[in-house]
């Protein structure tokens, strides 16, 4: 057998190899080439959970995808897989053969991958550790044919742990994180750590989303500020870092998304404000 020149990419025994490290500089290259395809990859984060994150990656892109953009979601939050059942495509199973494992499209046009596609039913806990979760992300960076976009969004589970440490090392090129918060202090109070860890890890930020605004009554048409006002935009300013916009705490926006269709496909009030945020985000990225 030849001696190991490092260069695995061209050696016949890359499939058979038990060194580690040579199988993750494989993977490195088979994601750099999956990745090269795509010509804009997000992160989306927030600090906490439940402040809408998933929900604002799915309209972020149903939006882009409405614009005429070739758009794809990863559902990099292992533990809480909810972006299928928000674009409607939960029960699908996807196929693969020797090019990778294909992404569900969405009526859209949307293509998404999530670990919810492979557990073998809706109450199924995917009980892993850290190395193992973020294995499946590389995975689904790897091996999944999404062949050419415009935009890859990547939804992450809430807090600065591996998952986001995964995404943001194994994409090389990856143009920024959107940090998505509700305006109360709790929660702005994690969306400050979102910015610093991007910012220690030399990750652009593209800006803060501030979801749950106010909302209004639809009995006597008043705005109520259930989780405050403004806490997102004010961290924005502290931090230097773009405010994109405000999304207003609507009924329609959550039985929108328990139903699996995407809000800014109703006539609701979030739709516009939608639109501008994703003209923001394409002005920032495009004009890079
Ligand atoms: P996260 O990803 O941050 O955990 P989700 O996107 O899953 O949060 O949202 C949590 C819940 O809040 C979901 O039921 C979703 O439909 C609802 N939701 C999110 N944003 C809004 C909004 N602007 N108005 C009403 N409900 C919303």
């Amino acid at each position: 057998m030849a001696e190991c020149d490092g260069k695995c990419e061209s050696c016949p025994s890359n499939t058979s190899c038990s060194d580690t490290k040579k199988a993750i500089e494989m993977q490195n290259a088979k994601i750099r080439e999956n990745m090269g395809k795509i010509k804009h990859k997000i992160a989306i984060l927030s600090g906490k959970g439940g402040v809408g994150k998933s929900t604002v990656t799915v309209n972020l892109a149903a939006t882009l995808s409405a614009m005429g953009k070739k758009v794809g979601i990863l559902d990099g939050d292992i533990h809480g897989p909810n972006i299928p059942k928000m674009l409607g495509v939960e029960d699908i199973q996807p196929l693969a053969d020797e090019k990778g494992i294909y992404p569900i499209t969405t009526p859209e046009g949307i293509k998404t991958m999530s670990i919810s596609y492979f557990l073998p039913n809706k109450d199924t806990p995917v009980i892993w550790r850290g190395p193992k979760i973020s294995g499946a992300v590389r995975q689904f960076l790897s091996d999944v044919v999404w062949g050419e976009l415009d935009y890859l969004l990547i939804d992450t589970p809430p807090g600065t742990g591996d998952i986001q440490i995964t995404i943001m090392q194994s994409i090389p090129d990856i143009d920024g994180v959107i940090i998505v918060t509700t305006p109360e202090e709790v929660a702005v109070l994690d969306a400050r750590k979102s910015v610093m860890m991007a910012k220690t890890t030399n990750i652009p930020i593209i800006g803060i989303i501030e979801n749950m605004g106010g909302f209004v009554c639809p009995h006597c048409n008043k705005v109520v500020d259930i989780f405050g006002k403004g806490g997102g935009e004010k961290a924005s300013k502290e931090l230097g870092v773009e405010f994109l916009g405000r999304i207003p705490l609507d009924i329609k926006a959550r039985e929108a998304s328990d139903k699996g269709i995407p809000m800014v496909s109703l006539d609701c009030t979030a739709t516009e404000e939608f639109k501008k945020i994703v003209e923001k985000i394409v002005k920032k990225i495009e004009d890079k």
